[in-house]
């Protein structure tokens, strides 16, 4: 049975705004209408479209209204996990495009599958991909003020009837960061599935990449791990360190499973198993 599980990045405060209710009203309905085409097609198109969508919503810090880095240019990331024929691909670091995540799926089909920096851009133009600029100003006040804000890198994971798992992420970075620094969304540790199960995370990408958390959560599953006590292994670990960060999962039995450090005050997601939509902020 198709099963999909959406999020909407992290909050670290426990402060809460009317963006917050607003997210999770948003969530639902991507959730909603990206199911629809998880059971009308695949788990592919299920997933690219959910991400593009929130890509596309200047409240997620992803495509547009994605966060500056240190020296004011937008830098965003995304990654595509086939689970069922092991293809990882990605963009690092690229400017001025509408949807990252579609060209992590154009270079699902390329032999050096994930590009950075001008490369990719140029990668882009080879393709006729329109230049498209994410700023905001919402996240140039932001910038300005505080370097701070709320999170709000997107991801997806769905299972298609086939039982073929797709897992991909998309972001922004944390915002104010060194120019050119690399997040854990377009690398195995963010974003990764096999055909057994698929994790997208969010949170503080050294922290993620240094504990490899969706390659790791994936290949516990593989190695006969049943999902839950595979992410509660994996943030237990990452209390430990004091670490910040949340992920959304699910395995090819149809559990869907969300986990989150001891630090994050709230986990935006939203998921659909055929019956009904929930959101959540956790
Ligand atoms: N993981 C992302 C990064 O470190 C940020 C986030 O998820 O909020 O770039």
């Amino acid at each position: 049975m198709e099963k999909l599980i959406i999020h909407g990045g992290l909050s670290i405060t426990q402060e809460k705004d009317s963006s917050d209710f607003e997210k999770n009203k948003v969530l639902r309905l991507i959730a909603s209408e990206s199911f629809d085409i998880l059971v009308k097609k695949n788990a592919k198109k299920s997933v690219l479209h959910a991400i593009m969508m929130m890509e596309d919503n200047p409240i997620f810090n992803a495509g547009t209204g994605s966060k500056l880095q240190s020296d004011g240019e937008i830098r965003m990331s995304a990654a595509l996990m086939d689970g069922n024929k092991n293809i990882f691909s990605g963009v690092v670091n690229i400017k001025n495009i509408k949807n990252p995540i579609a060209m992590a799926e154009i270079l699902s089909k390329e032999e050096n599958s994930v590009l950075s920096g001008d490369q990719a851009n140029e990668f882009c133009k080879k393709h006729d991909i329109p230049d498209h600029s994410p700023f905001t100003i919402y996240r140039l006040n932001e910038f300005k003020k505080s370097c701070s804000g709320k999170h709000g890198t997107v991801g997806a994971v769905a299972i298609d009837r086939r039982g073929f798992v797709i897992a991909g992420t998309s972001t922004g970075g944390v915002g104010c960061e060194i120019p050119g620094r690399v997040s854990d969304s377009p690398t195995v540790a963010g974003t990764y599935a096999s055909k057994k199960s698929g994790v997208s995370c969010t949170g503080i990408g050294e922290q993620i990449t240094r504990q490899a958390v969706a390659a790791k959560i994936v290949t516990r599953v593989d190695d006969g791990m049943k999902l839950n006590n595979a992410v509660d292994k994996t943030i237990f670990e990452a209390n430990k360190f004091n670490y910040s960060f949340g992920l959304i999962s699910l395995d090819s039995e149809g559990n869907i499973e969300i986990g989150k450090t001891a630090s994050i005050s709230e986990l935006y997601y939203a998921f659909c198993d055929g019956e009904v939509i929930r959101s959540f902020m956790v």
